[in-house]
C-alpha cells in the first residue's frame, strides 16, 4: 500500500497516548522506583537463520539465543525479583511487530535486542549499540535495512508495517518524525553496554548508534539492539562461536543492565553526556519555589527529567501527558523536559515516585546557570 508518513505519525501520537494512559493507571508511585521486568530478545530464528558464517556452520540466530539465554541467567540468579522475559527462548520465527508487542503486553521496563553483524569485508571487527533514531550515514542505513527486511519474510508485511519498505530511503522519513520518549534512557543503557564490551572479549568498540530499526520503533519502554560482533570477521567468528567467550560477552551486557538498574531505581543517573546550550523555557515556565520565602540566587536547583525528545512539543502533545508546568533544556540536539524546582535532591527525590506514575522513565537532575549539571 502507499506509505504515508503523515498518516502513521498522527498513529503513533495517539497509540503512544493510548499506552501512557493505560500504564499510568492503578500504579502506586513507588512501584516505578524498582526495574521490575525485562524483555530479552534474541534476533531472528526458525526460518529467518539472520547472517550465516562463510562456512555455512554457524547462524546468528543460534549466537543471538544462546548470548541471551546466558544474560537472562545472570539476571535471574542476581536480581531474582526481575522478571526475565525472552521474545523466543527455542528456535523460532517470532515476527518483529510481535517481539516488540510481548514487551508492550507486559508492560517491560526495558528490551534488549541481541544480534550478530555481518558484512561482505572480512575487516569489520568490533560491537556496536543502537537505539531508535535516524540513521545519519549511508553505512547506517545498510544495516538497518539488513535487520528490517527479515519482515519479507512475514506474511501481509506491507499492511502490518504500514507500507513500510525496508530498502526504500522515503519509508524512513517516517523514523524522524518519531517522538522517541525513552531515547535518553535507551542511550544511557547503550552507553553502559559499549563502555563493559571495553573489557573484551571483543574489543573493538564501534559505538552506538542510531537508526530506523522496525524491532525497537513500537516497543514503548527504554530499547536497544546490540550487534555483539562480526560472524564474516575471523577474529570475531572464533569468540562468537565459543561458548565460554559467548558466557563473557553475556556477562558484559549483564554488567550494563546492572549499572543502568543502579541508576534508575537511585532516581537518578550517572551522566554519560555533555550538557550543552540553553535555550528559553516554554511558558509557563518552571515556577520559582519559595519553600524558604525567597528564592535560591546561586542559579543552581534539581528538577525532575521527565522527556527526551528531538524537537520541541506543542503544549498539548500526548507525550507530555497534559503537564504544562514544565521547561526545557537543549542538550545537544536533544531536548530534555523537566518539571519542579528543588533545592535538594533529596527534596526532588521525595516527588520522584509522584512524577513517575505518569512519566515511569522519569530521574532527578540538576541545573545550573541553565545547563544540567554533569
Ligand atoms: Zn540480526
Amino acid at each position: 500500500m502507499p506509505f504515508n508518513p503523515v498518516k502513521l505519525f498522527k498513529t503513533i501520537l495517539i497509540c503512544a497516548g493510548m499506552l501512557a494512559g493505560t500504564l499510568s493507571y492503578g500504579q502506586s508511585g513507588s512501584t516505578f522506583t524498582k526495574l521490575k521486568t525485562v524483555v530479552i530478545d534474541p534476533g531472528h530464528g526458525g526460518y529467518d537463520a539472520g547472517c550465516i558464517s562463510k562456512n555455512g556452520k554457524y547462524k546468528e540466530k543460534n549466537i543471538a539465543l544462546s548470548v541471551s539465554l546466558k544474560l537472562g541467567a545472570l539476571i535471574k540468579e542476581k536480581y531474582p525479583e526481575v522478571k526475565v522475559l525472552y521474545t523466543r527462548s527455542t528456535d523460532k520465527f517470532v515476527e518483529l511487530g510481535e517481539r516488540a508487542a510481548i514487551a508492550n503486553r507486559n508492560k517491560a521496563d526495558l528490551f534488549i535486542s541481541i544480534h550478530v553483524n555481518s558484512t561482505k569485508s572480512t575487516q569489520a571487527s568490533g560491537t556496536e549499540t543502537w537505539v531508535m533514531g535516524t540513521h545519519k550515514s549511508e553505512s547506517n542505513f545498510e544495516l538497518c535495512k539488513a535487520e528490517n527486511s527479515v519482515i519479507k519474510l512475514e506474511n501481509d508485511y506491507e499492511s502490518k508495517y504500514e507500507g513500510f519498505d525496508p530498502n526504500s530511503p522515503e519509508s524512513y522519513i517516517i523514523f524522524s518524525l518519531l517522538q522517541n520518549t525513552h531515547l535518553e534512557q535507551s542511550l544511557q543503557l547503550a552507553g553502559h553496554i559499549q563502555k563493559h564490551f571495553g573489557k573484551g572479549p571483543i574489543y573493538t568498540n564501534r559505538g552506538v548508534k542510531q537508526g530506523g530499526l522496525l524491532v525497537l520503533w513500537k516497543t514503548t519502554m527504554p530499547s536497544v539492539l546490540v550487534e555483539i560482533g562480526f560472524l564474516s570477521n575471523p577474529k570475531d567468528y572464533n569468540i562468537l562461536i565459543n561458548k565460554e567467550k559467548q558466557n563473557q560477552i553475556a556477562g558484559r551486557i549483564f554488567n550494563a543492565f546492572q549499572s543502568y538498574k543502579e541508576d534508575y531505581e537511585s532516581g537518578g543517573k550517572t551522566g554519560t553526556e555533555s550538557a550543552g546550550t540553553a535555550v528559553g523555557n516554554t511558558p509557563p515556565a518552571i515556577a520559582p519555589r519559595t519553600d524558604a520565602g525567597r528564592e535560591d540566587n546561586s542559579g543552581a536547583f534539581f528538577s525532575i527529567q521527565i522527556l527526551s525528545v528531538n524537537k520541541i512539543l506543542a503544549n498539548n502533545a500526548p507525550d507530555l501527558k497534559g503537564r504544562k508546568d514544565y521547561t526545557y533544556i537543549k542538550v545537544g540536539n536533544l531536548y530534555k523536559y523537566c518539571v519542579g524546582k528543588y533545592n535538594s535532591r533529596q527534596e526532588a527525590a521525595k516527588n520522584l515516585p509522584d512524577v513517575r506514575k505518569t512519566f515511569p522513565g522519569a530521574f532527578v537532575i540538576q541545573i545550573k546557570d541553565g545547563k544540567i549539571v554533569k
